[in-house]
């Protein structure tokens, strides 16, 4: 076993494992707290992955610009790459074993695996949560309808995804829903009726309460003995946090996900979690949801923390007061909500589809030009963690005149990152 350390007796390492959005943002977090002590820590991340996947785009038909190249955030951050995967993590020696068998040594580590949806076997499944399982539903559809024809298919699951999934196949495709136990199960009877009302107008069929027994050439059975046609099958019933979580000895939800306390220590020495294999309290009452939105100002909060405690300086508070979802619902109609109860509609129709582009193109992305004041800030400006300040956020997005300056305001860094993206792939092939 070849075995590399980054140790010297004056340098604290601070590890992150993933480089999505919890990694990323633990790294501008870490790197802005060390401010002009970096010579006393060091920041690493790794992934096996050289791009930063932005995941809440992977439903829609165009994928140009989805991946960010991790170097063009971390390199001017000071942040060194590990392109490598984790195979398991030493709690007591502190030390992660990747997978071609070396180690690294960290003092401080952010678990940001993130999550992974499990496929059934089964002809012409799909799914939409890796950019690798993204671009083969696209290539899938792409075929499918080749020389204009409809053809049928079937989602399921009637949560987020599965609703954004089968409004855009809605394009392509006769769809049909299922959502077991019932259509949109987080929102509340007014959105809900609103997003009914939406997959209806877009010729979506949705059936509650039934599952899938069994996926065949060509149709699913379903869980009351019917079979249906579907030449494409899209899955999207809820992933599962990294299997890393299992290496840390702390308890874990029913998600997999490691159960962090107010400052996201995860319950060994030096161990801190981030987005979807965390669950954190962002409130006295609710837990964090797998969501960008809790990923990346957790990450940033794990990463300043990790920092703080390097350096011998006390970790602060995690709080999320403000809770918003901006679904996507076919690429005329959208629907912000606010709050957990997800039943307050903030905006719905055209202008919550404008305000979904300005999240997925422009808000969800780091600032372009490799400008590195402005990666530092990455994370600073989400979602405002006091109560006070979510209440006054949520009051400004009920005018409607600041929803449209917020659509209106964000770039469309997508655009930015699309050739940067094309230039890191040809490099890499
Ligand atoms: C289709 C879709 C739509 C979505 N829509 C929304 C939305 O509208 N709003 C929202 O807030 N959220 C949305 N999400 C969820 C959101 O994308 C995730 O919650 C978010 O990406 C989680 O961030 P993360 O950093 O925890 O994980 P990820 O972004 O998944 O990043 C995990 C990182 O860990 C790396 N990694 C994995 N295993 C290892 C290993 N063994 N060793 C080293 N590195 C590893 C991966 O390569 C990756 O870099 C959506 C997700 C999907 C799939």
């Amino acid at each position: 076993m070849r075995t590399e350390r980054t140790s010297s007796s004056t340098t604290a390492r601070i590890l992150i494992v993933g480089g999505g959005f919890a990694g990323v943002n633990a790294a501008a977090g870490a790197i802005a707290t060390i401010g002009s002590a970096g010579d006393r820590v060091a920041v690493g991340l790794i992934s096996p992955d050289p791009f930063w996947v932005m995941k809440p785009r992977l439903y829609e038909r165009d994928l140009t610009g989805v991946r960010v190249p991790l170097a063009e955030v971390l390199d001017p951050l000071g942040v060194t790459r590990h392109q490598a995967s984790v195979r398991a993590i030493d709690t007591d020696q502190r030390q992660v074993v990747l997978d071609d068998g070396s180690t690294l040594a960290y003092d401080q580590l952010v678990l940001a695996a993130g999550s992974r949806l499990a496929l059934p076997d089964g002809p012409g499944v799909h799914c939409a949560d890796s950019y690798e399982q993204a671009v083969e539903l696209r290539s899938a559809v792409d075929a499918l309808r080749s020389g204009g024809r409809r053809f049928r298919a079937v989602v399921v699951g009637g949560g987020f995804t599965g609703i954004e999934l089968a409004a855009e196949l809605a394009h392509d495709a006769e769809v049909t829903l299922l959502a077991a136990p019932t259509l949109a199960p987080g929102y509340g009877p007014r959105a809900r009726k609103l997003i009914e009302e939406s997959l209806g107008s877009l010729g979506v069929a949705v059936r509650a309460g039934v599952r899938v027994s069994e996926v065949a050439d060509g149709a699913v059975l379903l869980s009351d003995n019917d079979w249906i046609s579907a030449e494409l099958v899209a899955w999207a019933t809820g992933p599962r946090a990294s299997e890393l979580t299992a290496q840390i000895p702390a308890a874990r939800d029913s998600l997999g996900r490691l159960l962090v306390d107010g400052y996201l220590r995860a319950g060994a020495p030096g161990v801190w979690a981030a987005g979807d294999s965390a669950c954190a309290k962002v409130d006295a009452t609710h837990s964090s949801v797998m969501s960008c939105q809790h990923a990346g100002p957790q990450g940033r909060r794990a990463g300043e923390n990790a920092a703080a405690v390097a350096l011998g300086r006390k970790p602060r508070a995690y709080r999320q007061a403000l809770y918003l979802t901006c679904l996507a619902l076919g690429e005329r109609e959208g629907l912000l909500t606010c709050g957990f109860e997800r039943n307050t509609v903030l905006a719905s129709g055209q202008e919550a589809a404008q305000m979904k582009r300005a999240i997925n193109h422009g808000l969800i992305y780091p600032p372009a030009g490799q400008d590195r004041q402005a990666m530092l800030k990455i994370g600073k400006q989400a979602p405002p963690g006091r109560p006070l300040a979510a209440a006054i956020a949520r009051g400004a997005l009920r005018s409607r005149r600041v929803r449209a300056k917020v659509a209106g305001a964000a770039p469309e860094r997508s655009a930015a990152y699309a050739t940067a993206e094309r230039d890191a792939a040809e490099a890499l092939s």
